[in-house]
């Protein structure tokens, strides 16, 4: 007889706000043997037109940013479609959404009302049968901890400072243990807030818990990194490197690149961005082109794909067919991993799966309205990724990721690897 405790008998949406203060959608699901998950999804500020559709109402209330739509679909139509289905069977329970939807984008029942009740799925499937997600997701394989992406300084749309370049990233790949990322990641944040003040700057913060001063160039933020780095009497380069995500496709108007009060070509930013990895200790370059300019990225990839890791994100979506050009065209050679891009678990699997077989590297990633939903910590762990982009080392919705990754360094024990991934390049 076929075991019915992990049968699904409860969907339910409700709302959250998110770290923006704007709703969002979440989904409890709960199974026969008593066994519950809850999920809330994330949302993005500078999205790629290429990502699965979040569904919101418009009209007045909550800025046109409300999900009750979203929610009611989880409470009906999707309630409808996972009862019953044993929630073991991710892949079906996801596949049937997806076929449900019936669109390309998943914009008729919503990627946050299907996302919200696949992650909850996992969620209560993984407490049924008593073990971490990252161990349900990731078995045996699910040991190693990310090298942490700290968004450090804030700009672009994610802050209202004169900054163009979105993140500035600091990446403490030299540590031995996650705990010391996370150590020498509080040190330097606050080393950096110091020389802030101390320069007369603001030290307010942005989207995702970076610093978001104005500042005389985009220089000038990576120095003032590095001096933080140095002034914790930690090695640039070896213990500590640099990283930016540029999320051009937000300063693209025209065929033509607004940075920095210029207006560049294509080849004009590889320029650019090649002098900033001339003249700092740059390791990861995220979203340096926009995501339709496919010229510029194989331009910009064959410039410094040897060097750096090149980050796509806009560019790929967390999506197979983008990626899968990427790869033909020799664009970037790594992806950035957003469940909400893409909108269910197993394509999210599926991507990270294909992206690991092209030798692609992937960077977990957040987004820049966040909850208390640590999920990404749990997927890093599970798929291997050797890093994770969640933000600074501050504010509750990014410190949530990271104090999982604590937690699951320490159930590991022993057991738990951290590598750098920065020196074993060469
Ligand atoms: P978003 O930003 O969540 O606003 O899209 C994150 C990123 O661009 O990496
Ligand atoms: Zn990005």
């Amino acid at each position: 007889m076929a075991d019915t405790r992990s049968t699904v008998e409860r969907v339910e949406g409700f709302l959250a706000l998110d770290s923006r203060g704007f709703p969002t959608v979440g989904a409890l699901v709960g199974l026969a043997c008593g066994a519950t998950g809850t999920a809330i999804v994330p949302a993005g500020a500078s999205t790629g037109s290429f990502e699965a559709v979040e569904r919101r109402d418009g009209g007045p209330a909550w800025d046109g940013k409300g999900v009750t739509g979203a929610i009611e679909t989880v409470n009906g139509e999707l309630a409808a479609l996972v009862k019953g289905r044993d929630a073991l069977e991710q892949r079906a329970i996801d596949e049937a959404m997806i076929v449900a939807d019936g669109t390309p984008t998943k914009a008729r029942l919503g990627a946050n009302a299907i996302l919200a009740v696949s992650l909850a799925t996992a969620r209560a499937a993984a407490a049924a049968l008593g073990l971490p997600l990252y161990r349900y997701l990731g078995g045996l394989g699910g040991y190693r901890l990310p090298v942490p992406q700290f968004n450090v300084i804030n700009g672009g749309v994610h802050a209202s400072n004169n900054l163009d370049i979105q993140e500035f990233l600091l990446i403490p790949h030299g540590a031995s243990s996650f705990g010391e990322a996370l150590r020498w990641g509080s040190e330097v944040y606050h080393a950096l807030r110091r020389s802030l003040l101390a320069k007369g700057h603001s030290v307010a913060v942005g989207d995702e818990g970076g610093f978001a001063p104005d500042l005389a160039s985009h220089e000038e933020a990576l120095e003032l990194i590095l001096g933080a780095i140095e002034a914790c009497g930690l090695s640039p380069g070896r213990d500590c490197s640099l990283g930016i995500d540029a999320a051009a496709s937000e300063l693209y108007r025209d065929g033509r690149y607004v940075v920095a009060g210029r207006e560049l070509a294509s080849n004009e930013l590889a320029d650019y961005v090649a002098d900033l990895v001339d003249r700092f200790p740059i390791v990861s370059i995220e979203d340096v082109m926009a995501e339709d300019d496919w010229p510029g990225w194989v331009l910009v990839t064959e410039r410094l794909g040897d060097r750096v890791q090149i980050v796509g994100d806009d560019v790929f979506v967390t999506n197979p067919v983008r990626l899968e050009r990427g790869v033909v065209e020799g664009v970037a050679n790594a992806i950035l991993v957003k469940l909400n891009q893409i909108g269910t678990l197993t394509e999210t699997l599926d991507v990270v799966a294909q992206a690991q077989r092209d030798g692609y590297r992937c960077v977990v990633s957040h987004r820049s309205g966040e909850t208390e939903d640590t999920t990404i910590a749990d997927l890093a762990v599970a798929v291997g990724s050797g890093q994770i982009k969640t933000g600074a080392p501050a504010r509750t919705e990014r410190t949530a990721k990271y104090n999982r990754l604590l937690a699951i360094e320490r159930e590991l024990g022993s057991s738990a690897r951290f590598d750098d991934w920065v020196a074993r390049r060469s």
